[in-house]
């Protein structure tokens, strides 16, 4: 069983697929729907616009448009 440090908080954790611990994993999840939300709901807003809306970061926000190919 090897451990990893969660790639977020850094908490250890047993490895798994994802890099995130439970609690993160749910974080990552909620912070995902809400820039999908936004997103489908401003059809023409930039990627700036999600940021400044949301506060997240610019990586954080492409990261979720490429996973769910927005
Ligand atoms: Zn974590």
């Amino acid at each position: 069983m090897e451990l990893i440090n969660c790639g977020r908080c850094g908490k250890l954790q047993v490895q798994r697929p994802d890099t995130l611990c439970r609690d993160c994993l749910e974080i990552y999840i909620s912070e995902s729907l809400v820039i999908k939300e936004f997103i489908k709901m401003n059809p023409g807003a930039t990627v700036m616009d999600v940021v400044l809306h949301t506060g997240y970061s610019l990586k954080r926000i492409n990261e979720t448009i490429e996973q769910y190919k927005i």
